[in-house]
């Protein structure tokens, strides 16, 4: 492996850079190397590399450590490429990394001070593949989730009526406790999370009846997705609300759907243009004819004019995709083929022409020449 590169650098931050910096840069880079949007060469060693300088520099003590003893300070905290080795198969990873892209704030971790306040839940992130045509023309896929919802009798309260929640004894309302600690250092006094009430700072004197006090419900749903027509590879859909259970009433975090769109074997996408390359013979290209090419929206015909060359490109207007950001075309790339083999009486054609011929190319070329 080739030198590593200074977490910083890597994401293009300074030493004093603040954790607000860091996160900025890493979401830019992020978006840019994601292996789903860029296909360049290299772009996911990349990406790799951004998200291990990330994890250690989103990370109070990791950033410390690594300030102080360097990548030699980090040694054991990501194994052989750490827990990006295995291609982007593993959903849950890539969830951490876009459920903080959208919403959610970076969740979970830091903020255990407001406890007891609502809090929306983290966001989930899934990926979905669809055919190259589907992806033109959009389609509704039904998928089954399985989603902790808020409980409708209690609205996530846990009690079975407004009456049956209590201040709770042991915390007052705080949702914390202090508790001291005799160490040979002396005594250390210790602020813990309420056993009591798990620091909710409520406690529910009668369960609800409905969810037995837990304030969500959990279900299978079917949720109907709404590919919109003219989707491409990477681009996310957006459920609301049907990610991860919010805490002390707080809304589920979203669920965003990647979408990725198997190539079609003919066809290729760019933008809103879809480009085709069609076989035609020589004479065909020679003296004209009349094809019948394949678009997305069935066979259309095609004029090939007398003396088409090679690789020429014929625009058929309005049949690429059409999108929220417009309509392409299609581009029909001729490609001439040139006989391998030549039958007898084929042969005795192909003598004929090339003796009512005036002058070859090759004949035209050497006359310049002289
Ligand atoms: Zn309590
Ligand atoms: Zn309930």
């Amino acid at each position: 492996m080739a030198e590593k590169r200074d977490y910083y650098e890597v994401l293009g931050v300074s030493k004093s850079a603040t954790p607000d910096e860091i996160k900025k840069a890493y979401r830019k880079l992020a978006m840019k190397y994601h292996p789903d949007r860029n296909h360049e060469p290299g772009a996911e060693d990349k990406f790799k590399e951004i998200n291990e300088a990330y994890e250690v520099l989103s990370d109070e003590k990791k950033r410390a450590t690594y300030d102080q003893f360097g990548h030699a300070g980090m040694d054991g905290a990501f194994g052989q490429g750490g827990g990006f080795s295995g291609g982007f198969t593993d959903f849950s990873d890539l969830g951490d990394i876009f459920g903080s892209f959208f919403g959610g704030g970076f969740g979970g971790g830091g903020s255990r001070r407001s406890s007891n306040q609502p809090r929306q839940g983290q966001d989930r992130y899934m990926q979905m593949r669809i055919d190259f045509m589907d992806s033109i023309f959009g389609k509704t896929e039904t998928i089954s989730l399985d989603v902790d919802e808020t409980c409708k009798h209690c609205n996530g309260s846990g009690a079975e009526s407004p009456r049956d929640v209590q201040t709770c004894p042991t915390c007052h309302g705080s949702g914390y406790v202090m508790s001291q600690q005799r160490t040979p250092f002396g005594v250390i006094q210790q602020q813990s999370v309420c056993p009591d009430c798990h620091g909710t700072g409520k406690k529910v004197t009668r369960a609800c009846s409905h969810c037995h006090g837990k304030g969500y419900e959990h279900r299978r749903v079917k949720l109907d997705i709404k590919i919109p027509a003219g989707i491409q590879s990477g681009q996310q859909i957006r459920i609301p609300q049907k990610g991860e259970r919010g805490s002390n009433g707080g809304p589920n975090g979203d669920l965003y759907i990647e979408i990725m769109v198997t190539p079609h074997p003919t066809f290729k996408r760019e933008d809103n243009n879809i480009f085709i390359k069609v076989p035609i013979s020589s004479i065909d290209a020679t003296i004209g004819c009349t094809i019948q090419v394949p678009t997305v929206y069935g066979d259309v015909e095609l004029k090939i004019p007398e003396g088409t060359q090679p690789n020429t490109k014929f625009r058929l207007k309005g049949k690429g995709v059409k999108s929220r950001s417009g309509e392409g075309d299609e581009f029909v790339e001729v490609q001439v083929e040139i006989p391998r083999k030549v039958s007898r009486r084929e042969r005795e054609l192909y003598e004929e022409l090339k003796s009512g011929q005036a002058e070859s190319p090759f004949e035209r070329f050497k006359r310049a020449f002289k």
